[in-house]
């Protein structure tokens, strides 16, 4: 087996904090074992801290950040309920399928890719919505949507916020805005391996619950006796590693404080953007919008995008991404999350870029 070292600056998984990685191989434990339910009561109080909520149901929901929209939509939206979605990538144009799958009527807000929805128009477009859902940062094009705003003004609607590429590497502040689901993946700013969806349900959705969700395995009514400490009942074999490694990033990222994690994904996407725009290099997002720990860049005139890729890949050990949907082989989207969210990364990026370009 070759195993390859890599400084992962792509939208995807970032490098995760070493105490995360060394977390995965703690001694295996039984996942009824009480030594087990602490770390697991220990994970969800870590979680509130991260999210800023005093939510009791919290929790990683064992799946990727896909598991978690899926929860969120299964659990507050049924048959001809109206739901308003903001769409302006990739990820809120999945949140629209998900909700029409669970037969909902689906009324969509848009914005072109690459720009910011507009808070308004979402409070606008329906008198009474059951939920209004928006992806926080949207990972497609590094666009920040305003969640707070959309919070502010939600009246009887419930807010969900996917919050997969913002939780740690920018505020979310789950309490003080008012957002009533949220979801995030462990991949991202939480600096974790990919493979849990951590979650949290607020009372007033809660109280709104569907009763009895088409996902059986996603259903929270059942998940969330799973992580009631002592009473807790089985539901299913939870992925024991998984959840130690989460345990041991959230750690990481408290140990830091949030305000310190957030800080260093600020600065180093300031450098970052600085740096490619020194290079005469195009952003992309709409300025005033632009997410530090997602950067997407115009690929210029004249370059092969894949041939930068792998270049950047074979030559330097730096894996990028590239564009998603209309927009793949047009734009570049670098991650600077979790301890990937580096200078001396950003550093490296840089110059590896500049030698491939000839800039
Ligand atoms: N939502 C957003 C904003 C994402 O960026 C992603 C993945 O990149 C997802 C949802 C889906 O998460 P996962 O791929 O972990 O299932």
């Amino acid at each position: 087996m070759v195993l390859t070292d890599r400084v992962l600056m792509g939208p995807g998984p970032c490098n995760p904090y070493p105490e995360a990685t060394a977390a995965l191989g703690r001694p295996m434990l039984g996942h009824l074992d009480p030594e087990m339910i602490v770390v697991l009561d220990e994970t969800c109080d870590r979680l509130r801290a991260v999210w800023q909520t005093a939510n009791s149901l919290t929790l990683p929901v064992s799946g990727t950040g896909s598991a978690g929209m899926e929860a969120a939509l299964v659990n507050t939206v049924g048959p001809g309920d109206v739901v308003v979605i903001g769409v302006n990538g990739l990820f809120g144009e999945r949140m629209c399928d998900v909700a029409r799958r669970c037969r909902a009527e689906v009324v969509r807000v848009e914005a072109p890719w690459g720009r910011a929805l507009d808070p308004q128009a979402l409070l606008d477009a329906h008198p009474a919505p059951k939920l209004i859902g928006l992806v926080h940062a949207e990972t497609s094009t590094g666009v920040c949507n305003d969640v707070a705003a959309v919070a502010a003004g939600k009246g009887d609607a419930l807010v969900l916020a996917d919050c997969v590429t913002s939780l740690g590497g920018i505020p979310v502040d789950i309490d003080g805005w008012g957002v009533d689901v949220a979801y995030s993946g462990t991949q991202k700013c939480l600096g974790v391996a990919p493979g849990l969806a951590p979650f949290t349900m607020g009372p007033r959705a809660v109280e709104r619950r569907i009763a009895d969700p088409q996902s059986w395995y996603l259903d929270l009514g059942m998940i969330g006796d799973y992580t009631r400490g002592a009473t807790r009942k089985y539901h299913h074999t939870a992925p024991v590693s998984m959840i130690f490694s989460l345990h041991a990033g959230l750690g990481a990222v408290l140990d830091e404080g949030l305000e310190g994690a957030w800080a260093r994904h600020a600065e180093c996407g300031a450098a970052l953007q600085k740096g490619l725009q020194n290079m005469g290099l195009e952003l992309w997002a709409e300025e005033g919008h632009r997410l530090p720990e997602l950067t997407t860049v115009v690929v210029p005139d004249g370059v092969d995008d894949a041939m930068v890729r792998s270049g950047l890949l074979q030559r330097y050990g730096i894996e990028i991404g590239g564009g998603v949907g209309p927009w793949a082989g047009r734009i570049w989207r670098i991650g600077c999350m979790g301890h990937t969210a580096r200078r001396r990364n950003v550093t490296l990026l840089l110059g590896a870029l500049a030698e491939l370009l000839g800039r």
